[in-house]
């Protein structure tokens, strides 16, 4: 009955007439929005979309053709997006818990998994508890707030993602903004804040834009010295970083140092989605009762807690998919600068080749493209002024002829173009 209803409705309305309010007011907001949208495109900024019609992974299809295509822009620092057990364990965990759980955590919204994960990530930090988000954006939009009062002061590097700008801009602490990772600067802003009841440095563990490392070691010292709190975001670190994978503060030898970390299970640890906050039981506890993104959003699908289950398996079980990256990253790091590129940044899989000039990235990442090698120029105001740069990311799967053929394409694209002598 419902199916014949249903033609009727499609017959009528039929998917090719679209609906669009009308009246002034609908009138004005199309005319500014297209107005809008034409600035976005005047000034070079605009962000366009390829449709991957494959699995992510070291080998893509684009939609349209393009198959075969090599791929060296994802955040799949080890592969894990397709590994067949993550995979496997996502479609058991759907089979087992269903598609979604329709509500929040605290109404009917916590299944074993979920406790099993958070259990699972405080074990893998070696903290005391986890607390689970739809994503690491929102666990960075949840915390400041939860956790900062107006009597507080919360001292972030000027360079850190926009979801930890974002969530700072919604607490009421005392702000400081302290030069990238510039420790003269931030010693000047944790002494200006000593007037303050409590003090938290944040900061990301790896800039995503330069592949560039913080000085952890040296930032918890002089959070010792001012009796500050650490914060790190470590969406670029966690699962890789370090002898074990457990992230930058291994990587730098603070674990113990670091109160809290943000990261996410939707780069290394499986790709799906998802992010967590991760540090003392208390502050989970109170992340819990007063976040907002968590308190008011709905729970991890099945399918998601399954992937990221797994993937923090696999990295509990051996480092060696960790080492397999790191080798990789060093083999395309050493080669490119043999051919006298400027690699940014130190051991990190974020490798941006630097090239200056906002239309020389552009046109290398589109002839890269031509060759069949998928990486993204970026430039202002991505990045800043005079330091546009093509940003290569290297996977654990990536194969070793995987990373030479786009070594070669480098330098035959740099030589066409003058980047290369
Ligand atoms: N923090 C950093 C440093 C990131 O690079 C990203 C993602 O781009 C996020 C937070 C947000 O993570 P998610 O994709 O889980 O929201």
């Amino acid at each position: 009955m419902w199916r014949v209803a249903a033609r009727r409705l499609l017959r009528a309305g039929g998917t090719g007439n679209l609906r669009s309010a009308s009246g002034a007011a609908a009138a004005e907001l199309r005319r500014r929005l297209e107005s809008q949208l034409e600035d976005i495109r005047g000034a070079g900024t605009w962000k366009s979309e390829r449709v991957i019609a494959s699995r992510q992974g070291p080998h893509l299809r684009l939609a349209g053709g393009g198959a075969g295509i090599l791929n060296f822009c994802a955040n799949n620092y080890l592969g894990l997006s397709s590994h067949p057990e993550v995979i496997r364990a996502a479609v058991e965990a759907l089979e087992k818990f269903g598609a979604g759980l329709s509500s929040v955590r605290f109404i009917c919204g916590t299944q074993s998994i979920h406790k099993d994960l958070e259990e699972k990530i405080a074990r893998f930090h070696q903290r005391e508890d986890a607390i689970l988000y739809a994503s690491c954006f929102d666990a960075n939009a949840g915390i400041f707030e939860a956790l900062l009062t107006p009597e507080d002061a919360v001292l972030s590097d000027e360079l850190n993602h926009a979801s930890i700008i974002d969530g700072i801009r919604l607490c009421k602490a005392n702000k400081y903004r302290y030069k990238h990772m510039d420790m003269q600067d931030l010693e000047a802003k944790l002494q200006d804040a000593q007037k303050h009841r409590l003090r938290l440095v944040a900061t990301d563990g790896a800039f995503s834009m330069d592949g560039d490392i913080a000085p952890l070691k040296e930032i918890c010292q002089l959070a010792q010295k001012y009796d500050a709190l650490v914060f790190i975001d470590e969406c670029h670190a966690t699962g890789f970083l370090g002898p074990n994978g457990r992230g930058t503060d291994e990587l730098l030898g603070v674990m113990d140092k670091v109160t809290i970390i943000n990261s996410t299970l939707g780069k290394a640890l499986g790709g799906a989605a998802g992010g967590y906050t991760t540090g003392p039981k208390p502050l989970i506890d109170l992340l819990r009762q007063r976040s907002r993104p968590y308190l008011f959003s709905n729970s991890l699908p099945p399918a998601v807690v399954g992937c990221a289950s797994k993937a923090l398996d696999l990295l509990m079980e051996s480092n060696a998919i960790a080492q397999s990256m790191a080798a990789k990253t060093q083999r395309f790091r050493s080669k490119m600068t043999a051919a006298g590129f400027t690699i940014s940044g130190k051991d990190h899989p974020i490798c941006p080749v630097m090239l200056g000039d906002a239309r020389l990235a552009s046109v290398m990442a589109e002839d890269m493209l031509n060759r069949g090698i998928y990486v993204i120029g970026f430039s202002y105001p991505v990045v800043p002024k005079g330091k546009a740069r093509i940003r290569v990311q290297i996977s654990a799967v990536h194969s070793d002829e995987d990373i030479d053929r786009c070594v070669e394409a480098f330098i035959e694209i740099g030589r066409k173009h003058g980047a290369l002598p």
